[in-house]
């Protein structure tokens, strides 16, 4: 059987054994952990499939241990927060969290943010062949590295995830709110126009590896596509 396996991160003893009971009757495994220090080592030696992150930690917050993971890990990570105005401040720091859910939170909402992770890490994002990549374009989502003609982008896990699905459909106008849905497991916390500034930041960042060339299009009134 291949149970996928969920990391949670949470001092709160009532609510870790909450989730790892709902996370059980899903179908998933899970563990968990009372403080930030041994993530990373758990992470680097387990793998897990995804991580649920609180946010205020004892030893290291989940600010630090976020940024920590994704210095290595492209592993999906929920981040629990006790303020619903923090989830502003924290998409705006960029950290690299796949998903924010507010405290108190139901359990089964949580549970169903897993799934919806899981089924898009799972998903539309298939790693291509590093000789051959079309288009000049190299996504490695396990690494979660992407290069442009041979040189290496720099990007935000959001910017990585709105690259694959563009490329994914060459020539597919993609309107924001769909693309909106594709990139966050739960689109409502964030606006359209946070999809055009990470359009933006993508963009240079793709003009700067190749500046010739126009690979993410402006469809005017609609959205955007992947056209080369
Ligand atoms: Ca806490």
């Amino acid at each position: 059987m291949n149970q996928p396996y969920i990391l949670i991160v949470e001092d709160e003893e009532k609510i870790a054994r909450l989730l790892a009971d709902y996370l059980q009757q899903a179908g998933y495994r899970s563990t968990w952990l009372a403080d930030g220090l041994s993530v990373d080592n758990e992470v680097r030696q387990h793998k897990p499939d995804l991580v649920i992150l609180d946010l205020m930690l004892p030893g290291r917050d989940g600010l630090e241990v976020c940024r920590a993971l994704r210095q290595f890990s492209a592993v999906p990570i929920i981040m629990l927060t006790a303020r619903v105005e923090e989830i502003d401040r924290l998409l705006g720091l960029e950290m690299g969290a796949d998903d924010y859910v507010c405290k108190p939170f139901s359990p089964r909402e949580v549970v169903s943010r897993v799934r919806a992770l899981l089924r898009r890490a799972n998903g539309h994002l298939l790693a291509e062949h590093p000789d051959h990549p079309r288009d000049g374009l190299y996504l490695d989502e396990e690494r979660f590295q992407a290069k442009l003609d041979g040189q290496a982008l720099d990007l935000t896990p959001v910017e990585f995830r709105l690259l694959a699905t563009l490329h994914a459909h060459p020539g597919r106008v993609f309107g924001r709110e769909s693309l909106l849905q594709k990139i966050y497991a739960d689109h409502r916390i964030v606006s359209e126009r946070t999809v055009d500034s990470h359009v933006k930041n993508l963009r240079r960042k793709l003009i700067e590896a190749a500046p010739e060339r126009d690979l993410v299009q402006s469809v005017y009134g609609i959205g955007y596509r992947w056209g080369d």
